[in-house]
């Protein structure tokens, strides 16, 4: 059986949430003496003196609205980075529990479980980079708190058997995260509206990727509403600026022109997996559901180190497990695609 009370640490628990200014005092007023700001303005002409709202109220409701989903269900991170890490500080036990991951997969998730002292198991995904059952159902133990699953999948680019994911929620008592930062790209459906039938799902999202918002920093987490509470109880108070607020919460007015960007994006990467297919040197390109390639090529280092020079980057996957001799290609402009497939072809007419 699910408890959500048992996986919370005790810390977590007992913990008396920090009550801001803006917490004790939220309505109309004249005079706001209450939280030390600056009452004479700022150096910008917006209102940026005063603090911002801590629960994101505004933001919130129009993603209720855009993702047909309550608002108690809803948390907003500094980045989805800030939830994968209140996710560890909330449920994870440091130097006691343990969490599943599936590389190869986001590094987030090892790296906030070394920050936060909290047990890896690894559980590698299949050569098809799907989802090893029977090691997973293996390696959980009473501290198992967290499977960490990601679909679809950075760096490999697919998304998960929904099957196997539904027997995860099923079947395992601890709290499933499936992070869904490239849902928008894939024809797959997220696990959004599933929220209700599974009391220890998690679902991750964020503004970074299709949103094309990386820079403002806002990433979403999904969950029942106990789970959510907990969260909130343990996020910085102001953990979202009045300005990422603020241009927040007019690009959410924009759902066409993302969707427009959406439908060019995943058109210029099927366009370009063909042109990578059809080079001489390239082994293997891997299905994608994301905005990336994940490019199987001889001398993949050589060439990573080559479009260097040329002012090129890509990501380097070529030493991570199953991934071997592996580049991860972001689908750029119709210019930068150019500028790196010309590139690529100048390397082969060297290395020919
Ligand atoms: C890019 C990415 C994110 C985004 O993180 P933010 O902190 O929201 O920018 C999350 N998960 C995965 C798998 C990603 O690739």
């Amino acid at each position: 059986m699910f408890n959500l009370q048992s996986l919370i640490r005790d810390n977590i628990k007992n913990l008396v949430a920090y009550s801001s200014a803006r917490d004790e005092f939220s309505g109309e007023a004249k005079v706001f003496l209450d939280a030390n700001e600056n009452s004479l303005g700022s150096p910008l002409t917006k209102w940026y003196n005063r603090y911002p709202d801590p629960h994101q109220l505004a933001i919130k409701q129009k993603l209720a609205f855009i993702k047909s989903i309550p608002v108690e269900h809803i948390f907003l991170g500094n980045g989805s980075d800030e939830c994968i890490d209140l996710l560890f500080r909330s449920f994870c036990n440091p130097g006691k529990d343990n969490v599943v991951i599936c590389p190869p997969t986001y590094g987030m998730y090892q790296v906030s479980a070394n920050i936060n002292d909290v047990g890896i198991k690894k559980v590698p995904l299949t050569e098809d980079f799907q989802l090893d059952l029977i090691h997973l159902e293996n390696v959980v133990d009473a501290n198992t708190k967290i499977i960490w699953l990601c679909s679809p999948n950075n760096p490999t680019g697919n998304s998960l058997n929904r099957a196997d994911i539904e027997m995860v929620l099923n079947n395992f008592n601890g709290l499933v995260v499936i992070d869904e930062a490239y849902i928008n790209f894939s024809k797959q459906k997220s696990f959004l509206q599933e929220l209700a039938d599974y009391p220890n799902l998690v679902v991750l999202q964020t503004l970074s990727k299709a949103w094309g918002l990386a820079g403002l920093r806002l990433g979403m987490a999904f969950a029942s509403a106990a789970i959510i509470e907990v969260l909130n109880k343990v996020k910085p108070p102001y953990n979202i600026s009045q300005a990422t607020q603020e241009l927040v919460l007019k690009a959410l007015d924009e759902v066409g022109q993302v969707n427009d960007m959406i439908k060019l994006l995943v058109d210029m990467r099927d366009a370009l997996a063909d042109v990578f297919r059809s080079m001489p040197t390239v082994e293997k390109v891997y299905p994608s559901d994301g905005n990336f390639i994940l490019v199987k090529i001889k001398d993949a280092r050589k060439l990573y180190e080559f479009l260097i020079t040329k002012g090129i980057v890509l990501r380097d996957r070529s030493n991570v497990q199953l991934c071997e001799d592996c580049l991860r290609i972001t689908v750029g402009s119709e210019k930068d695609n150019t500028i790196l497939i010309d590139a690529m072809q100048a390397w082969y007419q060297i290395n020919a």
